[in-house]
């Protein structure tokens, strides 16, 4: 029926009920407005108190103090009070599967940089989870990790040659990965080729040293080193023996270096810290991956409250008696393990006051490293490190979000991606209260940490 049909007043009346009914029917809700938090932007500003945040179609629209604030009446308020709000945390160095992905978001964890996995199901995987139908973190991901021969695992690729180095990068631009990522038997005259054909795409190397060590490793363009790799080999009077031990197996590699540490010239390691902050090589620590693993013989690792958010039959694929067998790891190991933490540390803060950039992470699903929280730990431990909590803070969200090249990521601004996360107490005087989530927000979709967690 048009109004064409009808009789003139037959239609004013029928367009001052419409008029009418429009006024009343509320607007929908296109927004949301957290109200009363206190912000801690990620970008190094003083704590914003009894802030209003509005998100609007997945980006923050406005940051500002509530006082004298007028809300948008399409808004939908939610009372914050008292809470502490921050950016959404980057897990640096992760290992995905389907299973982690929602425990990543219920610990406040809104992005994670994959570096390794099978490439077809992993790239995917990163897929759908970008496309937001599911609850999960943004992915950022390698694809299948670049090895030389013979390769460590069967899922990474081996490279022999320069030109086959060359090939394993091409194919890789190809699938669209956010970076790559190489293996412990790149040796430099592999790495050489390797990054001049990622630099023709403009795409980051990120590499796990075993037979370079790291002051080669940055003087032929590596952008990132995980886990300290190659710092004991460019630190020690005696690299050979690290190469010797690399090629001997991967846990004959792993623990050697493990144990270097301890036996280092603080002297040697300040010189590598420095040269490599110059160099602006980012690294990724992965200092609970240490902590953890020269603890296997701590009941309190073994049982810590964090692992009972692993379901059964991802700790019974973790295996760990079976992997500790495999690396031949004994009891006297784990103390010589636990000697070299310090010196670790103590490289941190020589890269640290030196200028180096530090980026969070945890290589969780690895055996023990939880999906989520193990990056709360990480936090704590760069803290006894020697970073202060905001500085701890920011390699998890600042720095990591430059280390992926997504300056939308990482704080808490007008335009930038709504990721964040709302604590209960203040992580800047106790960086543990980074645990206190109780609600987190991805691609502007708000969660209640205690429902995620009641549907797992
Ligand atoms: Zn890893």
């Amino acid at each position: 029926m048009t109004a064409r049909r009808l009789g003139g007043s037959t239609a004013r009346v029928l367009l001052a009920a419409l008029a009418l009914l429009q006024a009343c029917t509320p607007k929908p809700k296109d927004r949301i407005a957290l109200v009363g938090g206190n912000v801690i932007s990620g970008a190094g500003d003083p704590v914003l108190r009894d802030a209003v945040i509005v998100v609007h179609q997945g980006r923050i629209e406005t940051v500002a103090p509530r006082e004298g604030f007028e809300i948008p009446s399409t808004a939908e308020e939610v009372d914050v009070t008292g809470s502490w709000i921050l950016p959404g945390l980057v897990d640096g160095h992760a290992h995905i599967e389907r299973w982690a992905l929602s425990r990543y978001v219920i610990a406040g964890v809104t992005t994670v940089r994959d570096v390794h996995g099978e490439q077809d199901s992993i790239l995917a995987l990163r897929e759908e989870a970008n496309l937001g139908g599911l609850v999960a973190p943004r992915v950022y991901s390698a694809g299948a990790m670049i090895d030389g021969p013979p390769a460590t695992y069967p899922s990474a690729t081996e490279v022999a040659t320069p030109d086959s180095a060359r090939r394993a990068v091409d194919s890789r631009a190809v699938a669209d990965v956010d970076y790559i990522k190489t293996y412990i038997h790149v040796t430099p005259a592999l790495f050489r080729p390797l990054i001049d054909e990622a630099n023709t795409f403009s795409i980051k190397v990120t590499a796990h040293l075993g037979l370079t060590d790291a002051l080669t490793a940055s003087q032929l363009g590596v952008a990132a080193i995980e886990h300290l790799s190659g710092v004991p080999e460019a630190a020690s009077p005696k690299p050979d023996k690290f190469y010797a031990e690399h090629r001997a197996g991967f846990f004959r590699g792993w623990t050697y270096f493990e144990k270097s540490w301890a036996t280092l010239d603080s002297a040697a390691l300040a010189r590598v810290a420095q040269t490599l902050a110059e160099r602006k090589v980012v690294l990724i620590p992965t200092l609970v991956l240490h902590e953890t693993f020269s603890r296997l013989d701590d009941p309190a690792i073994l049982s810590h409250p964090d692992l009972r958010t692993i379901p059964d039959d991802q700790l019974q694929r973790w295996n760990l008696p079976e992997m500790i067998a495999r690396a031949g790891w004994t009891a006297n190991d784990y103390p010589a393990f636990r000697a070299s933490r310090a010196n670790q540390d103590l490289f941190l803060r020589e890269f640290r006051a030196a200028g180096g950039r530090i980026v969070a992470g945890t290589d969780a699903i690895n055996q023990m490293l939880v999906p989520g929280w193990s990056l709360h730990t990480e936090l704590e431990l760069l803290v006894a490190a020697g970073l202060t909590p905001q500085d701890a803070i920011e390699t998890a969200t600042r720095n990591a979000a430059q280390l992926l090249g997504a300056d939308s990521l990482g704080v808490i601004q007008p335009g930038k991606v709504a990721d964040l996360m709302i604590l209960g107490s203040n992580p800047l005087t106790d960086i543990r209260n980074t645990r206190t989530v109780q609600r987190v927000m991805v691609r502007g979709q708000l969660y209640n940490a205690d429902s995620l967690k009641a549907g797992l």
